[in-house]
């Protein structure tokens, strides 16, 4: 193949925030949307903890101290990350769904919940009952802020809770979090950001987009997986019930009584990921020490990919907005006569680049934005940029897209030589 496999060295470099490529040199991954690769920083912020790792909050020994004060002192990088008020709870989950979840369950009795049926499952899910509404997509942002605006006044007396999507994991498109937020608040609702897609591209900042609850994954913000968080107005969360039963959640346990702890530790019970939420912390400290970079990087790259993408003939973009609206490094099409999948897999076997087809865990979203597009796929193909993604990752997918589609529509492989061939 005509193919330059040997990339420079990462992008990363650049922005003095290098990441772990371990043996992938080579290997384009435009996949960030899923999961990104780990910052070197937190790389070395994880082997300096685990020759000290112990249990947290229970030990007396010096390494339990160490990892306690890590433990813990995670929660104030993290308040640092979102700009939290002082007030808010810091709870550490596994991720997103994890934090989105547990919110769900701390709901006082008879909340109602508004919420697109265009949100990720993580968000559209965890809501039960007949309290929960849900709005059909947008054509435009105005369109969204009068559908929620109109949704909240005709919720009956209650808690009510609107559930905002900072960026959207299907199109990328950034939603407007404070317009939203400015409706919730006017009609007494409070609001939860998903903050998945939105937190690893742009500062979020509780403050001033005036939301009441922020979810993040730490797998999205460079870090490795098993750590996320829900942060947060602690008042609903200190009234639940405990997310978790278990040891690090009560106060006093008799042989017929539990009294539970308030704080963010009543629904953490059980040993924590002491290492997962150190990572978590590092990246959100070395993210935010380089937003600047970070921003400007992903928006040259989702420049030249949509320019790039705009010449593959017979492609069609998904969006809910304008073509124009912001967006993160994030974007999802299909090419007309071409299986999504077999596209996807192409682009792996034959070009050594990592993207994801499907349905991308917002069905609902999709199969609309799919529809709009006109197209007649039953799924699309995603392709996500971010700290990992260089200019070449970028110009070899649309050139392995432009040349796919040359080949012709309907492909299937043979074993030639023992080499299976398209
Ligand atoms: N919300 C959005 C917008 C997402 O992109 C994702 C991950 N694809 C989630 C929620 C769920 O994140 P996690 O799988 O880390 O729980």
């Amino acid at each position: 193949s005509d193919v330059d496999y040997r990339i420079p060295a990462v992008v990363g470099r650049s922005l003095q925030v290098p990441l772990v490529t371990g043996e992938h040199i080579g290997y384009a991954n435009l996949d960030h949307g899923a999961s990104a690769p780990c910052l070197e920083p937190v790389q070395s912020a994880v082997d300096e903890l685990l020759p000290w790792y112990a249990s947290v909050h229970r030990g007396a020994g010096f390494a339990s101290q160490v990892c306690t004060r890590v433990y813990e002192g995670a929660r104030d990088k993290l308040r640092a990350f979102v700009g939290a008020r002082r007030t808010d709870s810091v709870i550490f989950t596994r991720n997103t769904t994890d934090a989105l979840n547990l919110l769900g369950r701390a709901l006082p009795r008879g909340t109602s919940v508004v919420v697109f049926d265009t949100e990720h499952h993580a968000a559209l899910l965890p809501w039960s009952g007949p309290r929960v509404r849900r709005l059909p997509a947008p054509e435009t942002p105005a369109d969204a802020i009068a559908a929620l605006d109109a949704a909240l006044a005709e919720c009956q007396e209650g808690p009510r809770l609107a559930v905002i999507t900072g960026a959207s994991n299907v199109t990328g498109e950034v939603w407007p979090v404070a317009e939203l937020a400015k409706v919730a608040r006017r009609r007494g609702a409070r609001t939860v950001l998903d903050a998945a897609q939105l937190a690893p591209h742009r500062p979020v900042r509780i403050g001033e987009l005036d939301v009441d609850y922020v979810a993040i994954s730490g797998h999205k913000l460079y870090a490795p997986f098993g750590a996320g968080a829900l942060i947060g107005r602690a008042d609903w969360l200190n009234a639940a019930e405990p997310y978790l039963a278990g040891g690090g959640a009560t106060r006093l346990v008799q042989e017929r009584s539990v009294s539970w702890t308030t704080g963010p530790e009543r629904h953490e019970a059980g040993s924590p990921n002491t290492v997962g939420v150190h990572a978590l912390a590092k990246a959100c400290e070395t993210l935010a020490a380089n937003w600047p970079d970070v921003v400007e990087h992903e928006e040259t790259l989702l420049r030249r990919l949509r320019a790039g993408l705009r010449g593959v003939p017979g492609l069609r973009e998904l969006r809910l907005f304008d073509a124009d609206h912001d967006r993160v490094g994030v974007v999802s099409f299909t090419i007309d006569g071409q299986d999504p999948g077999l596209l996807a897999a192409a682009l792996s076997a034959e070009h050594g680049i990592g993207v994801r087809d499907g349905l991308f865990c917002a069905h609902v979203a999709t199969r609309r934005l799919l529809s709009r597009a006109g197209s007649d796929a039953d799924r699309a193909v995603r392709v996500s940029v971010g700290l990992g993604t260089t200019a070449e990752h970028v110009d070899r997918l649309v050139n392995a897209l432009r040349r796919l589609v040359a080949m012709g529509p309907v492909w299937r492989y043979e074993q030639v030589d023992g080499r299976w061939v398209p």
